[in-house]
């Protein structure tokens, strides 16, 4: 039986390795896409303390690394289902059973689809909401971005370098993205920004992908159409949660404090948890607790006790 289970290997994910290794623990992360989470995809970032400018990729490998360092075992499996026995929990994967005594959920999130029509037929045919990953494709082309918080700011800078334009559709008529990213992005050239509007349908077809939007003001209920090939769509995010059964509000796991979930001995970390704000220094931070909240179970009468050490 191991000590801890970590389902994700996100920001969230690999500290608790890290805190967990160092507390003793026999561990193993279970990571169902590729180690990084969303970081893995982020161009930049400017706001991890100690890096005034860092690409996603390269911070989480340095996570990465400074986790395997310690001897963090890693199992490309994807999990399906938690069962909390009496004195055990079991973590059912795409390739078995695992039994624990304890988890920590930071299996994180992925972005919020629109809901406009058209968009799941094109989705990966012009639709896209990884600037990073296809940014590329649009190459001195016209592109359009929806969104007004920080990502779709972000977002927006980075193919704004790549792009021959950005037309940036937003429902209202400022953004709500953190003042430093408003103000870079206000500096480029090639920002159009297409405020109070919504997109009513994405239309193409198979052959050719996206071909236009079909926009409407709603403030005057003015419709018009956009002609572009890529569409980037940064309109919030979704918890990957559906493989637990436990308080969630929104999808997002309920915790208290101490990031207790509402199944005893299952901790909950990072973006996949309700939370006031969602970035890496607080998946971060919250991975640290939640190591630290499973090596007190363990040690607590709670959980069922560590025989003479039995590593595996
Ligand atoms: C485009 C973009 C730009 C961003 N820019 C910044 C920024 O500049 N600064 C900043 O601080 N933050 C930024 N963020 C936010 C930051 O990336 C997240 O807050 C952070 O990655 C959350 O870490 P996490 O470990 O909780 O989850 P994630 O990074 O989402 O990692 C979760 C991992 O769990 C895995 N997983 C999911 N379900 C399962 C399952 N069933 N079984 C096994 N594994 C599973 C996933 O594959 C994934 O690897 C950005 C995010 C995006 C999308």
């Amino acid at each position: 039986m191991k000590d801890l289970v970590i389902i994700g290997g996100g920001p969230a994910g690999l500290t608790a390795g890290i805190y967990g290794l160092r507390a003793g623990l026999d561990i193993v992360l279970l990571e169902s896409i590729g180690v990084g989470g969303q970081v893995a995809q982020t161009d930049e970032l400017e706001n991890w303390p100690g890096e005034q400018l860092i690409t996603g990729p390269d911070l989480v490998k340095k996570f990465e690394d400074h986790a395997v360092s310690f001897g963090l075992k890693i199992e490309f499996k994807e999990v399906s289902g938690i069962t909390k026995n009496q004195g055990s929990i079991t973590v059912h994967t795409d390739s078995g059973d695992i039994e624990t005594r304890t988890v920590i959920v930071a299996s994180g999130a992925k972005p919020r689809p629109l809901g406009a029509p058209g968009e799941k037929e094109l989705s990966g045919k012009g639709v896209s909401y990884c600037a990073t990953c296809d940014g590329f494709f649009y190459r001195g082309k016209e592109i359009a971005v929806i969104g007004g918080g920080d990502t779709a700011v972000k977002e927006a800078i980075y193919l704004s370098k790549v792009v021959s334009k950005v037309h940036l559709i937003h429902r209202r008529d400022s953004l709500r993205a953190e003042k430093a990213l408003q103000d870079k992005l206000n500096e480029k050239d090639n920002v159009e920004f297409i405020w109070d509007t919504v997109c009513e349908e994405i239309c193409g077809n198979d052959t050719d992908g996206v071909t236009h939007l079909r926009l409407k003001n709603i403030k005057n209920n003015q419709e018009s159409q956009l002609d572009i090939t890529g569409v980037f769509v940064f309109v919030g995010i979704r918890a990957i949660t559906d493989f637990i059964e436990c308080e969630k509000e929104w999808g997002f796991i309920k915790t208290n404090d101490l990031l207790e979930t509402s199944i005893e001995g299952v901790f909950a970390a990072g973006d996949c948890r309700v939370s006031h704000l969602r970035q890496v220094a607080t998946a971060v931070g919250d991975g640290a607790l939640a190591a630290s909240q499973a090596i007190e179970y363990i040690n607590s009468d709670k959980g069922t006790p560590i025989p003479e050490r039995e590593h595996s």
